[in-house]
């Protein structure tokens, strides 16, 4: 589904909601977690790469030559760490040529805005197809700081992947990046008074990585 932009997709396949139904139960356990959230996050990539240009091929099968496509360009994972680290394997196992950057970022206690305390981009960067990786679309101020870095690096096509958004982050990211599709498993009601997205699954860096 998607909105009248045409730039939020919300997919919805019986797979992506079960999966996420196992991602939102508080008695999924770790392992349990990270496989459903790699396997979730491989269902989003084949929307996140739908519109993804490809390059004509000839293979010559058993019996014949036909006409077979490659990607036209590079794709490019970056996830924000720590939670977005989470949705890179399941990817990976579509995409094992994919190049890999890393954003790193922080929340200034005053000011309470992000702040990019780490990031090694490939140098590729402007001719990737590039998805940017987070789990949660909370309030959207790192997924906006993480694109503008993006874009300082001279990415040029970038998607945001998550797998739950809520109205307030989309409506950040969709005001600073209306450029960038936002691809999501489900929208949420919106957030409670410590930032968490209700109903959410809670915080997908502790489950993930079981802290
Ligand atoms: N980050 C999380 O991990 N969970 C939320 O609900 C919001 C931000």
């Amino acid at each position: 589904m998607a909105d009248a932009s045409g730039n939020l997709i919300v997919v919805q396949h019986p797979l992506v909601g079960a999966k996420l139904a196992a991602l939102r139960d508080r008695g999924t356990g770790t392992a349990e977690f990270r496989r459903n959230l790699q396997e979730l996050s491989q269902l989003l990539l084949v929307e996140a790469s739908r519109g993804w240009g490809t390059a004509a091929r000839a293979v010559e099968t058993p019996l014949a030559m036909t006409e077979g496509v490659t990607l036209a360009k590079r794709a490019m994972l970056v996830p924000i760490l720590r939670a977005g680290l989470g949705m890179v394997d399941g990817m990976l196992h579509l995409l094992p040529d994919a190049s890999m950057g890393h954003l790193g970022l922080y929340r200034d206690e005053k000011t309470l805005r992000p702040v990019s305390y780490y990031r090694r981009l490939p140098r590729e960067i402007a001719e990737a197809e590039v998805l940017l990786l987070d789990p949660m679309l909370a309030t959207g101020y790192s997924a906006c700081e993480a694109v503008a870095v993006l874009k300082s690096h001279g990415a040029r096509s970038i998607r945001f992947v998550c797998i739950v958004a809520c109205p307030e982050g989309i409506a950040q990211l969709q005001r600073a990046h209306p450029d960038v599709p936002i691809v999501t498993a489900t929208v949420d009601a919106g957030l409670n008074e410590l930032g968490y997205i209700v109903p959410g699954l809670g915080d997908a860096g502790d489950r993930y990585f079981g802290t």
